[in-house]
C-alpha cells in the first residue's frame, strides 16, 4: 500500500518530535479556554485585542446575517459583490490612508493573489527569509526570480537590488514577524524602494488594530505613507473576525480585481463578516486602553522573564518568544506548562530555523495581570 510510506514518514516525524498535532478548543476564543476537555490559560491565540468574542461584534454579525443572509452566493465578479463588502473595503482604505482597498478571503490568499498579479517571469520579489509561509508560496507561485536577503539586512538587500536588471522589483516583508516578534525597519525598507524603484508590500498581519496610532498598524507606526507602499493587513487576528484587506493605489487595486486569482476564482465571503469587520474597526479605532494595558502586560512578561534560563527574543510586541533551541525539550516546556493549566504552543522547525524551537507567547488584551503572573511563576518553577 502507498499509505505505509506515508505512516513510516509520519513516524520518523513523530520520533523527531516534529509531529503536528491539532488540540481541540470548545467554546469561543478567550484566555480561559478549554482545551481538549480541560480548562487552561491560553498564550497562544492571535486575538491581541480580546474582539474574537465581543458581544458587540457578535450582535452586529447576527444583525448582519438578517439583513444580508448567510452565503454569498458567488465570486465577487459574478454576482457576491455586497454593498457591505464594500463599504469595509472604503473604511479601512480610509483608516490606514489609502485611496483603494480589496477585501480578500484570507490573508494566505491576499499574498498570493497580490504578488501572482503584480509580478510575473522577468520581473524579480525581494524577500526577508524570514518572512510567512504564505509570502513564500506565493514567491513560487508567481514565477519571477526571487532574491532572500537575510532578516532585516539593508545591506543585503541594497546589493541585491543593485544588482537587479529590468522587469518590476518588488520587495516583500512581514511588518511584525509572525514567529519573531521584531518588526521590520519599514522607513529603511522605503527608503531603498524609492532609491532603486522598487514596489513594497508589507504583510501587516501582526499589526494592524495594534501597533500605530488608534490601531492604524506599522506605516502609522513608523509615520510612513507612499504609494509604492502595498499594504496588507488580515482581519481574523487583532480585529477578531475573519479575512484579509489590501490596500493600495486604485491602479494596484484594479489589476488585482482583474489578475489575482485568489480573488477571481473563489466565493466571496459571507456579508455578515463584513458587517461585523465594519464594526470591529470603529473598536480598533476606539481601543487605546486595550492597547495601553496589552503594553502594561508586554513588560511586566519582560520584566517577569528577565532571570530565566531561556531568553525572550528582542520584542516589544504582543508576539514574545522565549527561545529554547532544541525541539524536544521545547515540547516538553510546552507540556510542562500545560500540566500547570497553561497553553503555549511550541514552534519547532520547519515553522522556524532548526536549533530555535521555542515557546511562542502571545499576549492579549483580554489578559489580566495576573494571568500574565501566573506564567511568570510557572516559568520559574520549571527553570528549577
Ligand atoms: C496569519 C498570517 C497570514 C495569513 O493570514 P490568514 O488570514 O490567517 O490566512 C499571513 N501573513 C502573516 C504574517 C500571518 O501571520
Amino acid at each position: 500500500m502507498p499509505f505505509t510510506q506515508l505512516q513510516n514518514e509520519l513516524d520518523e516525524r513523530a520520533a523527531q518530535g516534529l509531529l503536528r498535532q491539532r488540540r481541540m478548543i470548545a467554546g469561543p476564543q478567550s484566555p480561559h479556554i478549554e482545551v481538549d476537555g480541560r480548562l487552561l490559560l491560553s498564550f497562544s491565540s492571535n486575538d491581541y485585542l480580546g474582539l474574537a468574542n465581543h458581544p458587540q461584534l457578535i450582535k452586529v454579525l447576527q444583525e448582519g446575517a438578517l439583513k444580508h443572509g448567510l452565503g454569498a452566493g458567488a465570486a465577487h465578479l459574478v454576482s457576491g459583490h455586497s454593498e457591505a463588502h464594500h463599504e469595509l473595503e472604503q473604511r479601512i482604505a480610509a483608516f490606514v490612508g489609502k485611496p483603494a482597498a480589496l477585501l480578500f478571503s484570507t490573508g494566505y490568499m491576499a499574498n498570493l493573489g497580490t504578488v501572482q498579479a503584480l509580478v510575473g517571469r522577468g520581473d524579480t520579489v525581494f524577500a526577508d527569509k524570514l518572512n510567512h509561509a504564505s509570502l513564500n508560496d506565493a514567491m513560487l507561485l508567481c514565477r519571477a526570480g526571487v532574491k532572500r536577503y537575510r532578516h532585516g539586512d539593508m545591506a543585503q538587500l541594497e546589493q541585491l537590488l543593485a544588482q537587479a536588471k529590468g522587469g518590476r522589483k518588488l520587495v516583500v516583508t512581514d511588518t511584525v514577524f509572525s514567529m519573531d516578534g521584531d518588526i521590520a525597519p519599514l522607513r529603511e525598507l522605503l527608503a531603498l524602494c524609492e532609491q532603486y524603484d522598487a514596489w513594497l508590500y508589507v504583510d501587516d498581519a501582526h499589526g494592524f488594530g495594534v501597533q500605530g496610532e488608534q490601531g492604524r498598524g506599522s506605516m502609522s507606526h513608523f509615520g510612513i505613507a507612499s504609494p509604492r507602499i502595498i499594504y496588507m493587513a488580515t482581519l481574523g487576528k487583532a480585529a477578531g473576525v475573519f479575512g484579509a484587506i489590501v490596500a493600495a493605489e486604485q491602479a494596484v487595486i484594479d489589476t488585482l480585481i482583474n489578475h489575482a486569482n485568489s480573488y477571481v476564482y473563489t466565493t466571496a465571503t459571507p456579508p455578515a463578516l463584513s458587517v461585523a469587520l465594519l464594526e470591529s474597526v470603529d473598536l480598533i479605532e476606539q481601543g487605546d486602553e486595550l492597547r495601553t494595558h496589552l503594553h502594561r502586560l508586554i513588560e511586566q512578561l519582560r520584566v517577569g522573564l528577565a532571570d530565566l534560563p531561556w531568553r525572550l527574543m528582542p520584542s516589544d510586541t504582543a508576539i514574545q518568544p522565549l527561545l529554547i533551541g532544541d525541539n524536544q525539550r521545547a515540547l516538553e516546556l510546552s507540556d510542562g506548562l500545560r500540566e500547570r493549566g497553561i497553553w503555549v504552543v511550541a514552534i519547532r522547525t520547519p515553522t522556524v530555523p532548526q536549533g530555535t524551537a521555542r515557546l511562542r507567547i502571545t499576549l492579549s488584551a483580554a489578559h489580566s495581570e495576573a494571568d500574565v503572573g501566573r506564567l511568570i511563576e510557572a516559568l520559574h518553577e520549571l527553570a528549577r
